[in-house]
């Protein structure tokens, strides 16, 4: 190679050269460019990222804020459900009943610590399977049986969606009631509930040897024992609590157990309910199979029913039994009562004969023994008739055969009598006998007055009896009742021996006598007052005493007795306008005061002679009453005493009361005059007309004397088949003045009856032939239209039934034998007709008689 060819070669390899260094040179300007180009781009990039990071910046630090709010509120949140679980706990540990809670897996999420302490603490902890802490609890229980099979069936029990409640029994003695409920997201709800006390009551309820049951407001079975559910074999399921009582009857009905439901079931049911809401008190009901329960039921304070149920079949078979063999001991009562009145009554039938002839005789010329020795029998008789009485009134009362017949009649004439019956033997005594009838008190009432005259008389003849010194007053008050009816309260107070407090209760008693020595010389049976207060039983009456030993004794008796219309008023003395009483003892004075108030007279009353002439200085007076008594008054005196004073000054009329007819004798001793004596005590009826006598007489504007009649003796038939007895109803007759005629049975007394007319008829019940109650059935019929024969029936002592048949027969009432004297005159002159006569001595002639 050449020189030029290599320099050629040079100088095209620089071309070449300078000709890519512009290129690269151009290359390398637009890289710098495109360089200069991105640098700007990420310079402004570099801007923007920084601006965003700003933003961010600040973004964050807002976000940062908000997050540490976030916490702070997160944390208080927590703090606060922190508390309030613990307060959670807190409460549920202060509930005194168990609470726990088990998840879905039966694991113990918490329980309070009443639930852990009702298992005594038990090792519980919390997250503790449920076997393991039935386990646990076992450790405290008293289970029978395997401890397998107990946990097992505690299993059981919890797997069933509606878990039934457990009782169950610890070591220690108590019971506790475990009640579970399943949530709705699984977990379990156990409740356990101490209920020893409960059980200690339904432990007492079982122990009750009656059945017990108990029911709520709305007649559902609360508790009931297992008496109560044998009693009836009640299934178990109807003994469960909730039962309705309805548907426990339902299944006692189904049974046929009742034996009052049989066909009738719904009604026995209605019955029943009604009788179960209402009643308190018991029932017996009689069941089918023989046995006797009696049902009790009471209300609850809270609305629902308690009930106790006893088996009373042995009981009644007792009570049946007792009543059989009282019954039977009954009727040998009534058969050993029967037996002594039908003795009694034959007893009679002779004393009548001794009594009657015994009387007879005393009233005949006697030497002095003979009397002491007539006297001796008729008085010794007379007390046997009176035991007789008794024994027969208690063993009537005794069989039940005494019967009270009611009618009407006047109390103030019954006490009256009663009362002058009883004076002879006061008077002997010294004591006086007062009567105080309540003057605003009605005299006529419906009642049978010959009882209430038995028990009168007992009472006012022990007060008699038993009283040495004083007085005997019996008084009368009465009280009007809305039904028409007055309670008459009639006590008899006398100032005797009294009784001792603690004989008080039994004086009442059969055969009882107050027993001390002092006692004893007084006679009687202790059968008085025992036959008083039977007396008052079978009136609806009661009886009382009250007694001060030594100072007097005070009986009292109360019935209820209809008012009967008024008898025909005592006539009223109406031209009597002043009237001087003059009387020492204070109850006397009050007494006639009161008697003579209705009157409307002007009424002066004095105390002593002295006093009372002293009145009629000072004022006229048309009648004067004296007080002829034991208080030192001497009646005749005064009498003597207003004979001698100015004659214009004299009362027109003087009357005097005295506690016996006054001998005539010594009335004749005094040159006084007295009009009238009247014998003590005295009938208010009978003190007007007394007045009215004497005033109508002795003043100018008394009433006219009635026209006189012509008087014939009066006819009395007597039909007696007894000769004894005839004889002594002759000579009791004898002095009066009456046309007597004797029939020896029934068939003469109903031919004499035609001929001869009687007034009265004495019909004796058991003659031969006819006896008497046919006689009289005969006479009724043959006298239809005519007049109206009072008939009397002569009993030797009537039983009831013969009570009953006499009236049936048509016979006007019956008097039972020994006859006394006086009570046929009573009757004689009670049934006297106004043409006809007989000498009836008043009984104020008769005790002069005897007296003088
Ligand atoms: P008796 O037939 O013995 O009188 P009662 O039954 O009438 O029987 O009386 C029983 C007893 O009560 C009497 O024996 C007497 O002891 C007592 N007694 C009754 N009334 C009175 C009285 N008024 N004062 C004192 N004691 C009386």
């Amino acid at each position: 190679m050449t020189m030029s060819e290599r320099l050629a070669k040079e100088r095209r390899a620089r071309l070449a050269a300078e000709r890519h260094l512009e290129w690269k040179g151009r290359e390398l300007a637009a890289a710098n460019e495109k360089l200069a180009l991105q640098a700007r781009a990420l310079a402004d990039l570099v801007v923007e990222e920084r601006q965003s990071a700003r933003a961010a910046r600040s973004e964050a630090e807002r976000l940062k804020g908000q997050n540490e709010r976030y916490m702070g509120d997160l944390d208080r949140a927590h703090t606060a459900a922190v508390m309030a679980e613990r307060r959670l706990r807190t409460s549920l540990d202060v509930i005194r009943d168990g609470f726990a809670v088990f998840d879905g897996t039966d694991r113990l999420l918490l329980a309070n610590h009443a639930w852990r302490q009702a298992f005594d603490g038990a090792g519980i902890t919390q997250g503790m399977s449920y076997p393991d802490l039935l386990a646990a609890l076992a450790a405290h229980l008293a289970i029978e049986g395997p401890l397998d099979l107990w946990i097992a069936t505690m299993l059981d029990r919890i797997a069933a969606d509606d878990i039934p409640p457990i009782e169950l029994p610890l070591l220690s003695g108590r019971w506790i009631r475990l009640e579970d409920s399943r949530a709705r997201d699984g977990d379990r709800v156990s409740l356990a509930v101490d209920i020893t006390a409960e059980m200690r009551l339904r432990a007492a309820v079982e122990a009750i040897p009656d059945g017990f049951v108990l029911f709520d407001r709305q007649d559902r079975l609360i508790i009931c024992n297992s008496r109560y559910r044998d009693l009836y074999a009640l299934p178990p399921d109807l003994a469960q609590a909730g039962t309705r009582f309805e548907d426990i009857l339902r299944a006692v009905l189904a049974k046929g157990l009742h034996a009052d439901a049989i066909g009738r079931e719904e009604e026995w049911l209605a019955d029943r309910l009604a009788e179960f809401r209402h009643a308190r008190g018991s029932s017996e009901q009689h069941l089918t199979d023989g046995r006797w329960i009696r049902a009790q039921d009471q209300p609850t304070p809270d609305g629902g029913r308690v009930g106790l149920r006893s088996d009373i079949t042995t009981e009644r078979a007792t009570q049946e039994g007792l009543q059989a063999a009282r019954s039977a001991a009954e009727a040998a009562n009534r058969a050993k009562s029967a037996f002594l009145a039908n003795m009694s009554h034959e007893i009679r039938t002779p004393m009548n004969g001794v009594v009657g002839m015994a009387e007879l005789l005393c009233g005949t010329d006697l030497t002095e023994e003979q009397r002491l020795f007539a006297e001796t029998i008729r008085s010794s008789g007379e007390a046997l008739l009176t035991i007789i009485n008794d024994v027969l009134d208690y063993s009537k009362i005794e069989a039940g055969r005494l019967v009270l017949h009611p009618e009407p009649f006047d109390l103030e004439r019954l006490v009256h009598e009663t009362a002058i019956l009883l004076q002879p033997q006061a008077r002997a005594k010294g004591i006086e006998l007062i009567a105080d009838y309540d003057m605003f008190l009605p005299t006529r009432f419906v009642g049978d007055a010959g009882r209430l005259r038995q028990v009168l008389t007992n009472l006012m003849g022990n007060a008699v009896k038993f009283t040495e010194t004083g007085h005997v007053l019996i008084r009368i008050v009465g009280r009007p009742e809305d039904t028409g009816t007055i309670r008459l309260h009639l006590t008899v107070e006398d100032t005797g021996i009294g009784i001792a407090a603690d004989k008080l209760d039994h004086i009442f008693g059969e055969f009882t006598q107050v027993e001390d020595a002092a006692n004893r010389r007084f006679e009687g049976t202790g059968l008085g007052l025992a036959i008083t207060r039977r007396l008052l039983d079978l009136m609806q009456g009661e009886i009382w005493v009250e007694s001060d030993p030594g100072r007097g004794s005070c009986f009292g008796f109360a019935v209820t007795l209809p008012v009967a219309e008024a008898a025909i008023a005592a006539p009223v003395p109406t031209s009597l306008r002043h009237l001087l009483l003059c009387a020492a003892n204070p109850t006397n004075r009050t007494i006639l005061e009161r008697q003579i108030a209705p009157l409307g007279v002007d009424i002066t009353a004095t105390r002593s002679a002295a006093e009372a002439l002293d009145r009629l200085r000072s004022q006229p007076q048309d009648a004067i009453l004296i007080d002829h008594g034991h208080d030192g008054l001497d009646g005749l005196a005064l009498c003597d005493a207003l004979a001698a004073t100015t004659p214009s000054r004299r009362p027109a009329s003087i009357l005097m009361v005295a506690p016996d007819a006054l001998p005539a004798a010594e009335v004749a001793r005094h040159s006084g005059h007295v009009d009238e004596i009247l014998v003590k005590p005295i009938l208010r009826a009978d003190l007007y007309r007394a007045l009215s006598r004497q005033i109508g007489s002795a003043l100018p504007t008394g009433p006219a004397a009635p026209p006189p009649v012509t008087i014939r003796p009066m006819r009395v038939l007597a039909a007696e088949d007894n000769k004894t007895n005839q004889l002594v109803l002759a000579k009791m007759l004898r002095d009066h003045m009456i046309d007597l005629r004797f029939a020896d049975n029934g068939r003469q007394a109903v031919d004499l009856w035609r001929e001869f007319r009687p007034d009265l008829i004495f019909m004796d019940i058991s003659m031969p032939e006819l006896d008497g109650c046919t006689a009289a059935r005969e006479i009724r019929a043959a006298e239809a239209g005519r007049a109206h024969v009072p008939i009397i029936a002569l009993t030797a002592h009537a039983m009831e039934e013969d009570g009953a048949k006499i009236l049936a027969a048509g016979m006007d009432r019956h008097m039972t034998k020994p006859l006394r004297k006086s009570l046929i005159l009573d009757t004689i002159a009670e049934f006297r007709p106004p043409d006809a006569h007989f000498a009836a001595e008043s009984l104020r002639a008769q005790a002069a008689a005897s007296a003088a």
